[in-house]
């Protein structure tokens, strides 16, 4: 029997399996609210009837209902969601502040109910027994008391003062669906789901009050004429929409106050000083509303919608004066023609108070009113709201739609980049493994910044990759025919496929499959060719390899003399022959010339017919500048830069340094040559030629948050290498400890002596493995550091290990350990703090260039440094005192002064004198105090005076500035150390006499 059955099913086309099997059907509810405000205290009291159809093949027991304003508040899921990813809003707000919606005296079939809350503590779900179960097709009454509150916290509802965005404000019935009750907390990853209904809506508010709302007002007074700022446009209602609920209604017409009623509606008298407006709604699954006595009015119309615009008030120049009228029927206007009528009578936009935007059946809430964001709020009436997708199962379904068709729209008015910006920004997270697939239950994602990126971002990349595959013409009949197929019903990402492959004609369930529920990388590169004469042209044949697991549709192109065709092949497997005519000569066989896969790695995609470089990665030189350094997608950016230092021993140097990458993150090569001219009639003069050269992060080992380097020099009287490996560790992109270890092998060898500082330097070899663990992260409002390097090394001379020097070791171990925190004391005052211990050791002494520092980094980390690493150059002379910060940190002292082991603390407080974020060359200015001690522990220290290391401490005052040049931010700093415990050591030799004198220094780095 089952094997006959799965014969049946396996010959059965899959459209008709995919409906035969699940006939679509969803439940029915009709809502009748009566709902008062009371002012001041902002409370909103109603009562509820709901009329509830069953259409499930289901016998329901159970009956549920959203609390969404029990989200607002302290202690819900949404709350501690918030504490835990490190934003505080509403764990800490107190009464009257949080939001509420309670329920009371609830009734079904007649009978009271006890409320349940299956997710307790958090109560944004409510739960009941059915007092008798409600078979197939039946229906049942559902009756219930509530008040509810707004938060003074806005988050997509809120008040302040007088305006309340009562977003979800109401009990509210959750979907029953195939899945059974989609009884789902809200929290901030995730949003709605709502069974289609009618509602009528009562409402008593302050007579002063403007409302805007879901549906039209069929009775009463909204508030819009005489809030109209275009008098001659007159307010229209849109009551003509509903033609049936003119016999439901009583009382004069909308616009006019009277004494409004619905037929068998609660009907209590209203207050003095009130107002009743009754609204009607057909065919929606949210009613959202809002009010602001200062709202102004303006209208607009596309095609049969209404648009209503209300604003506040200083919104005359943005919003006012017809601009948001016009922009959203613009987005109206776009959309009908992408998607088809719009469904509703009306659109009401308007300014809420929470910033960005939300999205509900008929209104959209902005806060503000760009082209951009009314046309992806506005959006969501077509996708969320229209095509009702479920908000917490498939996001993508709404975010990524609206992102897609507003990235779409910007394209049309002739926006640039739309596509290759965000292609680049879901790269970087693919690239680091942060991605998850697409199609996830929302709140199963790492976190809020994790669930937005990949709904929204890689949503909207998802459907332009859809867009490349099928062409524009197709994805825009695909988006047609799903608005015609499922408008007002629940949609989800399988209805949305089984359109797209009908319409296709198309079997695209690999590309759904692998870009909604899994997280492939691409990468085809081009793999053997041959060309040949035929006929009047030539033929090429491309092999297309691919490399990722990543399956798309490829393009292969083949730029001939004078002509370039293209073919596309479906990109499967893992090699695949490609022909390609041309009527010229080929030249370049290109792979994706559009840039539309999203493969990572374009280095591949280039072969050439030439002699040699057929498989050079495609490349482009730039005059670099040092501040910015060029990426790009699709290719190798090399920059070019002259260079020229000075030194003692070879004079000024000349040199030509090349750097490259690739997407900002591979192939970070470096090669700078360098000859020096000699300082003809020192005794130092060296000319000589000099290379440094790195292999960095080669595309060929991309690991995520990996990075790997080789290098090897000769510079300066030195010559050597260095192999390292990193690797960060973070287990969310946005917050959290972020780990670092590594590992480094690095050798400095020494032929030439005469560069080197003989207080820096002794002539001997290094070779030395360190291993570094490092770590950074929040703790309430500190931010910490620490660090940790551990190693050792061997030194040797020129004949071998056996002959170092007396009193040298030839092993010696080598240790740091360093915590940094800062912190925030008032709005302009900082607080930062330093411990540090350093020991460099054998039995007894290390070389002087691996000894622990005063108030330096040592001559390791200087290696790189053309204006520091050798005697007299420019920031190491006397008359400029640099400081380049590390070791102990006593940067008052001589940088050349160092001792076996040291220990220090550091602290400055700091304060803002002026911020100027927008500014380049000086977006902030502060001046500090500083203070910083350090003890030498053990044997013989070694500095310039020939005096011991023991406790040393220097105090003072500084000034800061900090600086953007292209990339490239940095500091200057100035400091002016005017107390230095141990004189001699002052790093200023005008100042070695006393311990108060005027002394100073600068550098480009903080101090730590
Ligand atoms: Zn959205």
């Amino acid at each position: 029997m089952l094997t006959l059955l799965a014969l049946v099913l396996a010959t059965a086309p899959h459209d008709t399996l995919r409906r035969g099997l699940a006939p679509y059907w969803q439940q029915r509810v009709a809502y009748d609210i009566a709902a008062r405000l009371e002012e001041p205290l902002g409370v909103l009291r109603g009562s509820e009837r709901i009329e509830y159809v069953n259409n499930s093949p289901d016998t329901l027991r159970s009956f549920s209902l959203h609390l969404h304003l029990n989200a607002f508040r302290p202690g819900s899921r949404w709350s501690d969601s918030d504490s835990t990813e490190g934003r505080r809003r509403f764990n800490d707000l107190k009464d009257p502040d949080y939001a509420y919606n309670h329920v009371s005296n609830v009734r079904i079939m007649g009978q009271p109910v006890t409320a349940i809350y299956p997710l307790a503590p958090d109560s944004t779900i409510v739960r009941f027994q059915l007092p008798t179960p409600l078979a197939p097709g039946d229906s049942m009454v559902v009756e219930t008391d509530w008040d509810a509150r707004v938060s003074t916290v806005a988050r997509r509802q809120g008040r302040k003062g007088r305006h309340y965005d009562f977003a979800q404000w109401y009990p509210k019935v959750v979907v029953y669906d195939r899945y059974g009750w989609e009884e789902h907390a809200l929290v901030p990853a995730g949003e709605f789901y709502g069974e289609f209904g009618n509602f009528r809506v009562q409402l008593d508010v302050p007579k002063d009050q403007v409302l805007g709302a879901t549906g039209v007002p069929v009775c009463g007074d909204p508030g819009w004429a005489a809030a109209n700022q275009t008098p001659s446009r007159p307010v229209q209602y849109g009551v003509e929409a509903y033609p049936s609920i003119r016999d439901q209604v009583s009382g004069p017409a909308a616009g006019e106050n009277g004494a409004c009623a619905f037929t068998n509606f609660p009907n209590p008298a209203i207050p003095v000083g009130y107002k009743r407006v009754l609204w009607y709604a057909e065919s929606v699954h949210h009613f959202a509303l809002s009010m602001n006595p200062e709202y102004r009015y303006e209208g607009g119309a596309y095609k049969n919608t209404l648009v209503h615009v209300l604003y506040r008030p200083g919104d005359e120049k943005t919003w006012g004066d017809g601009i948001a009228v016009k922009r959203t029927e613009t987005a109206l206007q776009w959309l009908d023609q992408l998607y088809g009528p719009f469904a509703w009578p009306q659109l009401t936009n308007l300014h809420r108070i929470d910033g960005g935007g939300t999205e509900f059946p008929m209104v959209i809430m902005n806060g503000s009113a760009s082209q951009g964001l009314i046309v992806h709020e506005l959006g969501h009436n077509y996708t969320m709201g229209i095509l009702a997708n479920n908000e917490w199962r498939e996001g993508w379904l709404d975010e990524g739609f609206t992102s897609f068709q507003t990235t779409w729209f910007g394209e049309t008015t002739g926006q640039k980049g739309g596509y290759e910006d965000n292609e680049a920004g879901v790269l970087d997270l693919d690239l680091g493994g942060w991605s998850e697939p697409v199609s996830l239950v929302s709140d199963k994602y790492s976190d809020f910044v994790i669930y937005n990126q990949m709904i929204y971002s890689k949503g909207e990349l998802f459907l332009e990759q859809l867009r490349y595959v099928v062409g524009d013409s197709v994805m825009h009949e695909i988006l047609q025919t799903y608005y015609q197929r499922w408008q007002l019903k629940h949609v989800d990402g399988a209805a949305f496929q089984a359109v797209a492959e009908d319409v296709s004609q198309m079997d695209l369930s690999t590309l759904f499959g692998q870009w909604l529920h899994g997280t492939p990388m691409f990468d085809y590169a081009v793999g053997r060719v041959r060309r040949q004469r035929q006929g009047d042209g030539w033929v090429t044949h491309v092999e297309v390899v691919r490399k990722g697991d990543g399956m798309i549709p490829v393009d292969v192109a083949v730029i001939g003399e004078t002509d370039t065709a293209v073919v596309r092949t479906d990109g499967m497997a893992p090699r695949a022959w490609v022909t390609v005519p041309t009527r010229s000569e080929p030249r370049v066989v290109l792979i994706d010339p559009s840039v539309r896969t999203h493969d990572w790695n374009m280095l591949n995609n280039r072969y050439r017919f030439v002699l040699i470089g057929k498989r050079a990665p495609p490349s482009a030189n730039y005059l670099d500048t040092w501040f910015t350094e060029k990426e790009s997608r699709d290719r190798l950016e090399r920059g070019l830069m002259p260079t020229i230092w000075y030194n003692t021993a070879g004079g000024i140097t000349v040199g030509f340094r090349a750097r490259e990458n690739y997407l900002g993150m591979f192939e970070q090569n470096q090669l700078l040559m360098s000859y020096s001219l000699g300082a003809p009639g020192d005794d130092a003069n060296v000319q000589e030629l000099d290379f440094f050269a790195r292999v960095k992060n080669p595309v060929w080992l991309r690991s995520p948050n990996q990075s790997e380097r080789l290098e090897a020099f000769r510079t300066e009287g030195r010559w050597g290498g260095l192999l390292g490996w990193e690797r960060t560790q973070q287990e969310h992109l946005t917050f959290g400890p972020k780990w670092t270890q590594g590992a480094s092998l690095r050798m400095v060898n020494i032929d030439n002596t005469a560069f080197l500082d003989p207080q820096q330097y002794i002539d001997v070899g290094i070779a030395e493995l360190m291993t570094t663990l490092g770590v950074k992260t929040r703790s309430g409002k500190w931010q910490l550091g620490g660090r940790l390097n551990l190693g050792g090394g061997l030194v040797f001379d020129r004949d071998g290990l056996a002959s170092v020097q007396p009193n040298l070791d030839q092993f010696y171990f080598r240790g740091e350990i360093e915590g940094t925190a800062r912190r925030q004391l008032a709005k302009k005052l900082t607080f930062a703090g330093r411990l540090y211990g350093g020991v460099a050791a054998g039995a007894h002494t290390a070389a002087k260039q691996r000894q622990i520092y005063l108030g330096s980094s040592d001559p390791f980390e200087q290696l790189y440094n053309p204006f520091l690493r050798s005697e007299g150059a420019l920031l190491v002379i006397d008359d400029v005192p640099y400081q380049a910060p590390g070791g102990g940190g006593v940067r008052a002292a001589d940088f050349r002064i160092s001792g076996p082991a040291i220990i220090a603390a550091n602290v400055e407080l700091e304060r803002t004198m002026l911020l100027r974020q927008k500014s380049k060359l000086f977006s902030r200015v502060s001046v500090a105090a500083f203070g910083d001690a350090a003890q030498g522990i053990g044997g013989p220290a070694q500095p310039t005076t020939g005096a011991a290391l023991g406790f040393v401490a220097d105090a003072g005052l500084g000034v800061r500035a900090s600086h953007r040049i292209g990339k490239t931010s940095f500091l200057t700093r100035f400091d002016f150390p005017i107390y230095l415990s141990e004189p001699e050591f002052s790093r200023n030799d005008f100042a070695r006499n006393q311990a108060f004198d005027f002394r100073w220094l600068f550098s480009v780095q903080a101090a730590f």
